[in-house]
């Protein structure tokens, strides 16, 4: 806890959310994760995406994406599931009701696709994760906020957070900010950037520190959705799913910058990490 009542992500709080997977088990005790989005030209999100939410260890993975994207996902992810959400963009964000819903990346703001998900939004109880151009749709229109559902965890760069809740004047307002939204809405808000911030519906601020330059290409943001799908599908709380993705995000690019330099490292050399990190974990 630092002297302002927040906490950083040191070992420790690792230690005691991290569970270690039991020998007696199948596929259902992972739970299911779906990842919903990708769009026409955009498909390369949802695959890092999905393949995130694989390898970060949930036991059934689905992607919704448009059909254009059907060979394409197949091919690159082929232990993942694939489900027709649309044409050339998603319509559809329909998944089985227990499949713990990673919604925004490469989705695209098309009209039917920002009406499809807002009705989704107003139909759906269960937490989400919210990412990407799911948070572009919601900023187009502040009552949207309204419909995220409760305990959802939202996963905004500086940019989509200023679309979001409004222009602040440095990163201490932000934060501020972020706490009196995650308050008012009940929701967790991933504030991403050099030091991310994990804020709770509490209002208490959680820092990374894990992480370097080299996630500061596209694709990063695209890899923790998936992360933060892949350990709520494990049932992990929302708390420790959001905490334990960040911190597991940065040190698999930790990893990953060791091998190729924090330069030359891409999203996809993250994912290959991922069994590194658990290595230390176990
Ligand atoms: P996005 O902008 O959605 O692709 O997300 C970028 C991801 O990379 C977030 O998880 C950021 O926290 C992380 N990231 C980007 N730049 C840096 C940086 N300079 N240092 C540490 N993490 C970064
Ligand atoms: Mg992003």
């Amino acid at each position: 806890e630092t002297e302002t009542g927040d906490f950083v992500i040191d070992d420790e709080v690792i230690k005691s959310i991290f569970k270690i997977r039991n020998e007696f088990s199948h596929k259902g005790t992972y739970g299911k994760a779906a990842i919903i989005g990708g769009s026409y030209g955009k498909m390369g999100a949802v695959v890092l995406s999905t393949r995130a939410v694989l390898k970060a260890g949930a036991g059934l993975t689905f992607t919704v994406a448009p059909k254009c994207g059907y060979e394409i996902l197949q091919t690159s992810d082929p232990e993942a599931m694939f489900i027709e959400g649309g044409k050339d963009y998603i319509e559809n964000f329909d998944v089985e009701e227990t499949a713990v819903c990673g919604i925004g990346p490469g989705l695209g703001t098309h009209e039917k696709t920002a009406k499809s998900l807002l009705n989704f939004l107003k139909s759906c109880s269960k937490p989400l994760i919210l990412d990407a151009d799911a948070l572009n749709i919601i900023a187009q229109d502040p009552a949207n906020l309204n419909l995220i559902p409760v305990k959802s965890i939202i996963t905004p760069h500086p940019k989509e957070f200023e679309r979001l809740f409004g222009k602040t004047e440095n990163s201490f307002e932000r934060t501020e900010l972020a706490k009196n939204k995650s308050r008012e809405l009940h929701i967790y808000i991933v504030l991403k950037d050099h030091h991310t911030q994990i804020i709770t519906p509490e209002g208490k601020v959680f820092y990374n520190i894990t992480g370097n330059s080299g996630l500061a290409k596209g694709g990063s943001g695209d890899i923790l959705t998936g992360i933060i799908t892949s350990f709520l599908a494990q049932k992990y709380s929302e708390h420790e799913a959001a905490i334990l993705a960040v911190w597991f995000h940065g040190k698999a690019a930790e990893f990953a910058s060791e091998k190729h330099s924090k330069e030359s490292m891409l999203p996809s050399d993250v994912i290959k990490e991922f069994g590194n990190v658990f290595s230390e974990l176990n």
